[in-house]
């Protein structure tokens, strides 16, 4: 041993403390998420947070139980909380803190100032803390709640503050946190401000879907479908917006275990597997899930900032989130009964005399009937329930839900064949009087029109047909249904693609197409799928390069092998513009009437559209 080598000695308390918050204080964002927690956790109803330009300084103020003078000296401890007492009390914890470590982690990165005062007591109680050494404590004049006033984040930590990012994207991320907290807790009134500029303002007492609508803006209006595990032992609520709200990453999901804001990669890819099909790719859907499991089926405390949760049954909760949100989407596939009159409701009831075309607003209690759906008392999540009711586990069939994830990384033991969630009554019956269509003819050939015997329905020939084949190809055995040609087709392709085409044919073989590399920039075509043959297959091969490029990088097989049916899909499809007989058309009809999700294309537009003889009723003016 030399005589240099450092002795054992314990780390002074700050120093301890400023290593604890290297865990749980990594930008300014988790500084407000802890104490947006803590005032939650205090019961408050509203909560205000201020934010200086440099996003450095923030102000929590609350109007929560806030500390005695004896409990605030307390709270800034480490393991100090008033949540849990006992290692059992972790398990059943409902509170978002336990582990007693943000106040500590905050102060030693910080210069704080917390000022409390209970609703018992005449006066409030103020500390000052710069970098975990106490200043100062005084008797001061304070409203009942809690202010805590962080200045010069990480002053004490340059390594960290070198760490931060430009004052907009940490503010950013700051929002993007806040914005969590309050859909967590709708009936909580939430103030953001930044240089005394409010730049958000949550009402108390907001309905889930309100606050939403709110948080996500315009994009979601009338877009929004909610969630209803009904009795399935585990207990979903929440919305999703429909395919057509996507967006370009994933800043508009929002997860919620027990109404704590997570992140969990199960939930986010079984979320994302169940618009698959009917929504483009790489676009990503949007809403709010919130998942209640008995507390003890769940474990919060895997992580310091408790923001990942570990499911103890997770192919369980995968299952039931797939199946609540697909069968949300399901109904909302209705949209022949919704479509037309939701695209004119800038014309006004009133109004509809002058209108030059046939269609006027229909009542929301029409879209309600024709959606077998009766409104609920508010959309407001019920934690009553939550904490009331038992799980039913009679309710759900094993097989439910068959994952189709990453090769690479398969949920453990996938189940079979995922049994679809049946169709609204609503749907079966109209799908059932298509048998009785009659095709009247086609509008520029591009949409065909039929009479049935409920109305009219319009079909977008092209996208009906998407539907019919992207079924067909998902259903069968891909290799098996390749056809060789007479004549094999040559192409070339730019050099720099040769490596990813090569690549890609793999995939392509799946599929019934045979791809040969010739040399050089030479590739072959020898078979096709077989009932796609007269598609022009060197224009589909290039196509698909264009997303086999961004897909192999990402390495997302399952991802690419959806984009392949849905461009072989619309490559196969009859055109907008193609004239059709009569028998193309009935047979057509005749398909869709059998195909699951025949209402919208793979890319979750809408396949047909009515007009009811209800509708023209009341535009004729029938109606008693
Ligand atoms: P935890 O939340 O894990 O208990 P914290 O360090 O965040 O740990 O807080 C420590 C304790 O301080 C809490 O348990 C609570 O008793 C008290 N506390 C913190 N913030 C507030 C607040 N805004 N209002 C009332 N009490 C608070
Ligand atoms: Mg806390």
């Amino acid at each position: 041993m030399t005589d240099n080598l450092p002795r054992i000695q314990i780390l002074p308390k700050t120093l301890i403390n400023q290593i604890a918050a290297g865990e749980v204080i990594v930008r300014p964002a988790s500084v407000a998420k802890e104490l947006i927690e803590n005032a939650i956790d205090a019961d408050s109803t509203q909560i205000t947070i201020e934010v200086s330009e440099n996003v450095r300084d923030l102000t929590i103020t609350d109007d929560g139980c806030g500390m005695t003078p004896e409990e605030a000296p307390l709270a800034l401890q480490r393991h100090a909380t008033s949540k849990i007492a006992s290692l059992d009390d972790i398990i059943h914890v409902q509170t978002r803190g336990f582990r007693g470590e943000a106040l500590a982690s905050i102060a030693a990165v910080s210069r704080l100032t917390l000022v409390t005062r209970t609703p018992d007591s005449l006066s409030g109680f103020r500390l000052e803390i710069e970098g975990g050494e106490t200043l100062k404590t005084q008797t001061v004049g304070a409203p009942i709640g809690t202010s805590v006033v962080v200045r010069d984040i990480f002053f004490n930590t340059p390594a960290r503050l070198k760490f931060m990012r430009r004052p907009q994207t940490e503010f950013k991320r700051l929002l993007q946190l806040v914005t969590a907290q309050a859909l967590s807790h709708p009936e909580i009134g939430f103030t953001v401000t930044r240089k005394k500029k409010k730049i958000l303002e949550l009402p108390v007492k907001q309905s889930l879907g309100d606050r939403l609508r709110q948080v996500l803006g315009s994009s979601v209006e009338g877009m929004l479908l909610e969630l209803d595990s009904g009795s399935l032992p585990v207990t979903i609520h929440g919305f999703v917006a429909k395919p057509e709200a996507a967006r370009k990453d994933r800043s508009a999901q929002f997860f919620f275990v027990n109404r704590r804001p997570i992140s969990n990669r199960l939930l986010t890819v079984t979320f994302e597997q169940a618009f698959q099909g009917i929504m483009m790719t790489r676009r990503f859907p949007v809403g709010a899930v919130f998942v209640f499991v008995e507390p003890e089926d769940v474990d919060v405390n895997v992580h310091p900032t408790k923001e990942e949760v570990r499911f103890q049954d997770e192919k369980k909760v995968g299952g039931i989130l797939y199946r609540v949100v697909s069968d949300a989407l399901r109904k909302a596939n209705l949209v022949p009964y919704t479509r037309l009159p939701e695209e004119s409701t800038s014309v006004q009831p009133e109004q509809t005399s002058k209108m030059p075309g046939l269609f006027s607003s229909p009542g929301d209690a029409l879209k309600q009937s024709m959606l077998g759906k009766k409104s609920r008392p508010g959309s407001q999540i019920d934690l009553g329930l939550y904490e009331k009711t038992k799980p039913d586990t009679s309710g759900l069939k094993p097989g439910a839900y068959k994952p189709r994830l990453p090769v690479k990384e398969p949920l453990p033991e996938t189940e079979p064949q995922e049994q679809q969630a049946p169709l609204p009554r609503e749907a079966k019956d109209f799908l059932n009087s298509l048998e009785l269509a009659e095709p009247i003819g086609q509008i520029d050939n591009v949409y065909i029109v039929a009479g049935y015997p409920g109305g009219i329905v319009l079909i977008d020939q092209h996208a009906a047909h998407e539907r019919l084949l992207y079924n067909k190809i998902n259903a069968r055995e891909h290799a098996s249904a390749a056809q060789r040609l007479l004549l094999p087709i040559n192409f070339e392709v730019e050099i720099s693609r040769v490596s990813d085409l090569q690549e890609m044919a793999k995939q392509l073989e799946s599929f019934g197409i045979e791809l040969e590399h010739f040399g050089g920039q030479s590739f072959v075509i020898h078979t096709l799928p077989a009932d796609l043959s007269d598609i022009d297959a060197a224009a589909l091969v290039r196509d698909l390069l264009d997303i086999g490029e961004d897909f192999i990088k990402q390495k997302a097989k399952p991802d690419i092998q959806d984009e392949i049916a849905k461009r072989l899909a619309c490559h196969g499809a009859i055109r907008a513009g193609q004239k059709l007989s009569r028998e193309e058309m009935q047979r057509l009809i005749a398909d869709l009437r059998k195909t699951p999700l025949a209402f919208t294309c793979p890319h979750g537009r809408p396949t047909m559209i009515l007009l009811t003889r209800s509708q023209l009723d009341r535009q004729f003016k029938r109606t008693p």
